[in-house]
């Protein structure tokens, strides 16, 4: 597989597997685009009186299964392609998991760091305002991503209700409990994250008092997963944020460095820093990359020392990369799989708005925890009998499911 951008790989994986499974190609015709894309621009009086035009989309890649679902992510990298596989990705991620959702995602080019919190509440609301006649509980269901939380999604939450005169909340998941999100929505992540970690070692036979773990990426789903590790046992020997890496054989303290990258906005400055990059170098059994896409590629992945890759970031590997994981017989849990915590927990979100229930935190995480577990198990069975790689059985199964659809609604024959 060669220099492809993450939309045509994943195309192409898509194709693949439907002619392995016989599926009518028309189920790949379906697949290969987005229902729909919308592209908006947001005009922005900034706190200084001028104003600043920003683009912002949400593309529904499938509503095939149920509403599309899925993240909006504040990033001056974000463009329509980026968010274009990033719905594609969900399809795949609600598809595997047999949530009642399709697929979707947002975004908008900014650089929130770089914005006051009134101007980054007006941002929040503006995109609202503008995607409004494309959202809604029934129809496409926005969720934090990357640089946005709960507290967008309260300001987000709060458009809407005045956009459509009354109150909706699922419309919207990832929101604060207070206003009807579920407790363990923001930990959801990095908890399935980690779930997957530890089925793997189990079939590895992998120890976890004597393995070696580094985390690249310290946002939410990087830190909740390190804490998640730390207080399990496992070893945490280096993590890496976009300005530094903290490394130490012994293990880190993980609490300590949340409250510093807390406190100081990232992890520079916390004891003597290296290089961010050098934590593909790093001696450790199981990787983790929970930053952004393309991080593990022919560049990186062949320093890598790790047996288990679990990607807690949405396609973080790339073509060339994953090829050579698979050579050096790298045990890889597909994003697909692996961060599906996130939107598991949204869809219990989804399910306590419709029933005006809340679930508590232990019944939300004991859920999560059996969820997951079957669904890694029904991708190790499907790689065991077919010898291949946990993400091809991955999309096997996720395609299967969409093909299974299509044919039951009569889209195809
Ligand atoms: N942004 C998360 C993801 O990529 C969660 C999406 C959701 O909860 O809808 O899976």
């Amino acid at each position: 597989m060669t220099n492809q951008n993450p939309t045509d790989r994943l195309r192409n994986q898509i194709k693949e597997v439907v002619e392995e499974l016989h599926l009518s190609p028309s189920v790949y015709q379906i697949l290969k685009y987005p229902k729909h894309t919308f592209s908006v621009s947001i005009p922005l009086e900034k706190d200084d009186g001028t104003v600043e035009n920003f683009t912002g989309y949400r593309a529904v890649h499938s509503d095939l299964l149920g509403p599309g679902k899925g993240g909006i992510r504040f990033h001056p990298d974000v463009n329509q392609e980026e968010v274009i596989a990033l719905s594609m990705w969900m399809t795949l991620k609600t598809a595997i998991l047999k949530l009642p959702f399709g697929g979707a995602k947002g975004g908008i080019i900014v650089d929130p760091n770089k914005l006051s919190k009134r101007e980054l509440q007006q941002l929040s609301r503006q995109y609202v305002q503008n995607i409004e006649p494309v959202i809604g509980p029934q129809k496409d269901i926005p969720a934090p991503d990357v640089n946005t939380d709960g507290r967008v999604m309260g300001w987000m939450m709060d458009e809407f209700f005045k956009l459509r005169g009354r109150n909706v909340p699922g419309f919207i998941t990832g929101k604060p409990p207070v206003i009807g999100g579920s407790e363990g929505r923001v930990e959801a992540t990095g908890h399935g994250v980690v779930v997957n970690i530890l089925q793997a070692m189990n079939k590895l036979g992998m120890d976890k008092g004597d393995n070696k773990v580094a985390i690249q990426g310290f946002g939410n789903v990087g830190s909740v997963t390190a804490q998640t590790l730390y207080e399990k046992g496992l070893n945490v020997v280096a993590v890496a944020d976009i300005d530094a890496m903290v490394y130490d054989e012994e293990g880190l303290n993980i609490p300590e460095m949340i409250d510093y990258a807390k406190e100081n906005g990232s992890l520079k400055g916390y004891t003597s820093n290296e290089n961010s990059n050098e934590i593909f170098e790093v001696d450790c059994d199981i990787f983790v990359p929970a930053a952004l896409e393309n991080q593990i590629t022919e560049q990186t992945a062949p320093k890598l020392k790790a047996s288990i890759v679990a990607e807690a970031a949405n396609g973080p590997t790339s073509g060339e990369g994953d090829q050579i994981l698979a050579e050096k017989g790298v045990f890889v849990i597909p994003d697909i799989l692996c961060n599906a915590g996130g939107v598991m927990v949204s869809s219990f979100e989804w399910m306590q708005n419709d029933s005006h229930d809340h679930w508590a935190e232990e019944v939300v995480n004991d859920r999560l925890e059996k969820d997951m577990a079957k669904a890694f198990e029904e991708v190790f069975s499907m790689k065991e009998a077919n010898n291949e790689t946990m993400r091809h059985a991955a999309y096997y199964l996720a395609v299967k499911r969409l093909g299974d659809a299509m044919f039951a609604r009569g889209w195809v024959d």
